[in-house]
């Protein structure tokens, strides 16, 4: 699948359109989602242009991959949720209903979380 630089996280990027900023740095934009599904529900984007996961984990070079998770990383600790916990997903393709085609990182907290997902049948 080509990158498709219109997609909302690639406006952000730019700055044609605002974010809640919480971090950023050469590797990675950390910002508020706009519909949080948990008390603290921050998104995680890779500056350059990757679809889904397995492009960025594909096509990325090895220092971009690793300066993205350890972005992540500092963003959870920032956030305060080492100690309590916290929780990371990343929706790809169609069966997780990925909304966005630029590659993100959820990051959820603030509140027990329950288990997993909902059980789901085939
Ligand atoms: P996904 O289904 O994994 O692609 O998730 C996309 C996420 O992006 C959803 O949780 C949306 O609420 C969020 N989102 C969409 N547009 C914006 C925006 N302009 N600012 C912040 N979050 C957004």
């Amino acid at each position: 699948m080509a990158y498709d630089d219109g997609n909302v996280f690639a406006k952000i990027l730019r700055g044609e359109i605002p974010c809640n900023k919480v971090y950023e740095d050469e590797f990675a934009l950390a910002f508020h989602d706009i519909n949080p599904q948990a008390p603290i529900h921050v998104l995680v984007i890779p500056k350059g242009p990757y679809v889904s996961f397995a492009d960025f984990a594909a096509m990325a070079d090895a220092e971009t991959v690793a300066g993205f998770f350890k972005a992540a990383n500092t963003v959870a600790r920032e956030l305060g949720l080492e100690a309590p916990g916290y929780r990371i997903l990343a929706n790809a393709g169609r069966d997780a209903n990925q909304e966005v085609p630029h590659f993100h990182l959820h990051i959820f907290g603030g509140a027990n979380l329950g288990r997993m997902i909902e059980k789901v049948r085939g």
